[in-house]
């Protein structure tokens, strides 16, 4: 057993860590970071946990991951809570708050420290998704799970060493924010049918189109485009291209006025005639659809991941309220459809925590694969529609006033079950999963 300097925690190193005797940075760096962020200084003990080197039983980091959430729980009760209001208001979440989080070590906690990461577990980002829907910042949420959850992997995956080099570390620090655009005005659940043009040229390739409801659309610095590369070849001429938003012919189109996640920048954004060289190219030409299938397990189980603890929060709020709310010479809480309900809502917010913690453990072990993710998907967004659309009911008129935690939450929630494949496709792809494709019975 040894001990952090920067935190006083304990460290249990498996053996290979011992006998490798690397110096390596702190393998409860995602916890500590922040700590030494603070303190200024750079952590280097004698040995690190190689997280990324086996499966990691959830039993062993307990501990580090409790440490970890409190304290991204108290960054988020200092830098996020009190300015949420602000912030749904502006339609935007500032750049600083970005930066901040990357500084305290909270952005892409996963990627490995070959790529300049903190090479945690997932299941650290997952925390960071929790907290941040845990305080009703669902735009922000969203926000971080598409720049940590889906960017990061793209490149961390499938992208070469110079495109690793070149984005990896400015996403880690908060310096630049990642988007992925996939949805056109006329192709969203259908992607194959979308016409953003990638033209080859010898020098790289001329990019030409329009996308819609791209989350961090105002604030990214650099957009994962989905391309047609040969829009003969369906699925097969889809092509990724790292578009750096600095590039003349990019343009930030309207900021979306949204129905909920109003503090999301999901926005339009415009190429006309965009030009990216080869190196721009994310995997091989024609690659595209092949690896945005590979890492929608992760993106489903990440919307999952905050549907459950966004209906965690719903359910708390609520009973807070009927226990205090006076009606007829009694609570709420007094009243028999008030103590049903809720007790329908734990019992299946009991069942939801088992199935998405077994999921995320899934997913830590390289084993979620695609139609348990859109189990969870499907499960928990509709569960967390379920439980907002209760606490509302129950919450009566201050339900309906967006100034109650469960209002915006409520509105926040609706778009789970369309965004990251709509709910009817996750339908689609269980059916699939024992009765076959409908047009190949
Ligand atoms: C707030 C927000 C953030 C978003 N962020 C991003 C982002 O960062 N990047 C990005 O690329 N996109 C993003 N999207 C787009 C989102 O992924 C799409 O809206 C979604 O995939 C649905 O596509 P669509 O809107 O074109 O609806 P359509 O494809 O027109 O589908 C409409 C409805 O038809 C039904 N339907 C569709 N397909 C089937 C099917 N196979 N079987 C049965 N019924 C079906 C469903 O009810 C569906 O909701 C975002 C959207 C929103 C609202």
């Amino acid at each position: 057993m040894r001990r952090c300097e920067a935190c006083c925690s304990s460290l249990s190193l498996p053996a290979a860590a011992e006998r490798r005797g690397a110096l390596l940075r702190h393998p409860l760096v995602a916890v500590c970071g922040w700590l030494l962020v603070d303190a200024g200084r750079r952590h280097t003990l004698e040995n690190k946990r190689d997280m990324g080197a086996r499966v990691v039983d959830r039993g062993e980091i307990r501990g580090e991951l409790e440490a970890f959430r409190a304290s991204v729980r108290r960054f988020v009760g200092r830098e996020i809570a009190p300015y949420t209001a602000q912030w749904e208001r502006e339609g935007i979440v500032p750049l600083s708050v970005w930066r901040a989080l990357g500084k305290a070590g909270f952005l892409c906690v996963d990627v490995p420290e070959t790529d300049g990461g903190a090479g945690a577990d997932v299941r650290f980002s997952v925390v960071v998704l929790e907290e941040l829907a845990r305080a009703n910042a669902g735009g922000l949420c969203t926000g971080v799970m598409v720049h940590s959850d889906i960017v990061a992997p793209y490149l961390v995956h499938h992208g070469s060493q110079q495109q690793r080099r070149q984005w990896l570390p400015r996403l880690i620090s908060g310096e630049v924010v990642g988007a992925i655009a996939m949805t056109e005005p006329s192709a969203g659940s259908d992607l194959k049918a979308l016409c953003t043009r990638a033209r080859a040229l010898p020098s790289g390739y001329l990019i030409n189109g329009q996308k819609t409801f791209i989350t961090n659309g105002q604030n990214a610095g650099l957009v994962v485009t989905a391309t047609k590369t040969d829009p003969e070849a369906g699925a097969r001429g889809v092509s990724l291209f790292l578009v750096d938003a600095a590039l003349p012919g990019y343009r930030r189109g309207r900021n979306l006025d949204k129905v909920g996640q109003h503090m999301a920048d999901t926005s339009e954004l415009f190429f006309e005639d965009v030009s990216v060289g080869h190196d721009a190219l994310l995997g091989t030409e024609g690659e595209g659809f092949g690896i945005l299938m590979s890492e929608l397990p992760r993106e489903r189980a990440m919307i999952a991941v905050f549907a459950q603890a966004a209906a965690e929060a719903a359910f708390e709020w609520t009973v807070a309220h009927v226990r205090q709310r006076q009606a007829f010479g009694t609570t709420l809480s007094a009243l028999q459809n008030t103590r049903f309900q809720l007790a329908q809502l734990a019992t299946e917010l009991d069942v939801g925590r088992t199935f998405i913690d077994h999921c995320v453990d899934e997913l830590a072990a390289g084993q979620l694969d695609a139609t348990r993710a859109a189990k969870a998907k499907l499960y928990l967004t509709e569960l967390q529609g379920r439980a907002c659309e209760l606490g509302v009911q129950l919450h009566g008129g201050y339900g309906y006033m967006a100034e109650y935690p469960i209002a915006r939450a409520w509105a926040d929630a609706r778009v789970q079950r369309i965004y990251g494949g709509a709910n009817e496709v996750m339908l689609e792809l269980v059916a699939r999963s024992f009765l076959g494709r409908a047009d190949q019975p």
